[in-house]
């Protein structure tokens, strides 16, 4: 029976293990954490995919072509079409093969998770075994008991692989931190990403470092990219760069990943830039070219009144638990602690803050005009809850794009999920699936969803591969 060991149970690592363990080979899941899931569990669970008998049940018109067109034009031609289309027809299967697993998507809860026209993104609905928050969770939990019923497949936690067995550039196993040696037919890495590894961080994607510690990571601690570096070790070579980052105010660790209507975010000239409810997928790179990197959301006291406990914190309906940085309760606490500005005029609140003031004032101007006229005449707005900046005190508070959510550069495979050597050739006997591979994302992210469909299916591919004994 042919021995594979998977390293990581996250998303990948489980639909790895769950494919090899049903084509009959032995399969060992190593996961450094103390709990299986990774980021995954984290994750608001939604899966992006075309031509899905989902969107069909809604009537609605999609095809894998243009999925794949889709993509390639959001990352300016800089991903690999062949792991694309993998990729592509690959995430309309695993809706169907979750839904065998007993998760189930609901046609009216689909919605554009991107920059695309039609619906997208699909959220899963099912039992998270306590295992997260929301939809990411339920597919890990799906997985894990499918997994579980496997007789032939182990999950060992607590198990962080440190290194590649090897001889002649191939991998024949793996070398635990406590130095335990596993001898395997085929090593899967399905690792994650590296949004806790620092140095990775700096080497691969220093703009999330640019903003020092007001950065931090919504996935697990032990992400910090170990199978990058064992992929590397073994010759092969990273491809993709950037990642997703979240602009925040920095009052605490809260993944708030949704700003209020009525926020005015304005640059050190006093210049708006952007509607400030666009989608995560640009935002910090907007922010990003602003002088610094950085910018300032604006509001005033009438603002804290009307909005009350209002909160914006999940207008799609993903089910993550978000903790908003925009209550009034919150704000009222940071501009109490100073963390908030306040001032009783513009220009007074623009030089305590070290913008420009007559551009403050400017735009103010403007701002408050298009909201009496109910239309955001410059970023085009949805005008819902629009509220003037005129009401002293006013205040102002700092926003970086510092959160950071999924790290692109990655492993670079093919579409059998083989890891490439520099020259292009398979390593023999090793694998990588999810986000510890690349060429799946560049720059700008496609849409909610995108991670999580790669993971599931380059996690399945890896397996295939190993099975059918190409990887060598
Ligand atoms: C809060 C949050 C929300 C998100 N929402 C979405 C979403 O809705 N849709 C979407 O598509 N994407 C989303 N993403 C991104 C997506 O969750 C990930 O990109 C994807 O799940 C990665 O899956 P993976 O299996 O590659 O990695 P992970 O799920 O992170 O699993 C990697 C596993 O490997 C383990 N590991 C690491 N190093 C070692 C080692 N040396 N030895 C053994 N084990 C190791 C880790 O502990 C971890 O359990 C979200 C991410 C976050 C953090």
């Amino acid at each position: 029976m042919a021995r594979i060991v998977v390293v990581g149970a996250g998303g990948a690592g489980l639909a790895a293990a769950l494919e090899a363990s049903r084509g009959g080979a032995e399969v060992l899941v190593l996961e450094a954490a103390a709990q299986v899931g990774g980021a995954t569990a984290r994750a608001g669970g939604v899966v992006y995919a075309a031509d899905t008998h989902v969107q069909k049940a809604r009537g609605i018109e999609d095809s894998v072509s243009a999925l794949i067109n889709y993509y390639m034009t959001v990352s300016r031609h800089e991903l690999e079409p062949r792991l694309l289309r993998r990729s592509a027809e690959g995430t309309r299967e695993v809706i169907g093969w979750l839904e065998e697993l007993g998760i189930t998507w609901q046609p009216e809860r689909l919605y554009v998770a991107g920059l695309e026209l039609e619906a997208r993104g699909h959220m899963p609905t099912g039992d998270t075994r306590d295992l997260g928050p929301a939809g990411g969770a339920m597919i890990v939990a799906a997985l894990l008991t499918a997994v579980e019923q496997q007789p032939t497949a182990t999950i060992r936690t607590s198990a962080r692989v440190a290194s590649l067995l090897s001889d002649g550039g191939a991998a024949l196993g793996v070398v635990l931190e406590d130095g335990e040696e596993i001898a395997a037919d085929a090593v899967v890495l399905a690792s994650g990403g590296f949004g806790a590894g620092q140095e990775m961080l700096r080497e691969y994607w220093p703009e999330a470092t640019r903003h020092g510690d007001w950065h931090w990571y919504l996935g697990p601690d032990t992400n910090v990219g170990d199978g990058a570096r064992m992929g590397l070790a073994l010759g092969g070579e990273l491809r993709g760069h950037g990642g997703t980052l979240l602009e925040t105010p920095n009052f605490g660790r809260l993944n708030d990943a949704f700003t209020p209507p009525w926020i005015v975010y304005v640059n050190q000239h006093g210049h708006r830039f952007v509607d400030e409810t666009d989608t995560y997928c640009v935002m910090p790179h907007v922010i990003g070219k602003q002088p610094g990197g950085t910018c300032w959301a604006v509001f005033d006291e009438a603002a804290l009144t009307l909005v009350g406990e209002q909160e914006f914190l999940d207008p799609y309906g993903l089910g993550v638990e978000l903790e908003s940085n925009w209550t009034v309760a919150m704000l009222r606490q940071q501009i109490e602690n100073g963390t908030v500005l306040a001032a009783d005029s513009l220009r007074a609140l623009a030089e305590l803050a070290g913008i420009d003031p007559a551009g403050l004032e400017a735009t103010a101007e403007k701002w408050n005009v298009d909201v009496a006229d109910g239309h955001d005449s410059a970023f085009e707005k949805k005008p819902d809850l629009l509220l003037p900046i005129s009401t002293a005190p006013f205040y102002a508070v700092q926003l970086k794009p510092a959160i950071i959510g999924i790290t692109f550069a990655g492993l670079r495979i093919d579409e059998y999920a083989r890891v490439l050597d520099r020259a292009g050739r398979p390593i023999p006997g090793l694998l990588a699936g999810g986000e510890v591979a690349g060429g799946l994302d560049a720059d700008v992210y496609a849409g909610g969803g995108a991670s999580i469909g790669n993971a599931l299916v380059f996690g399945r591919t890896a397996a295939r591969t190993a099975l059918a004994g190409i990887s060598a």
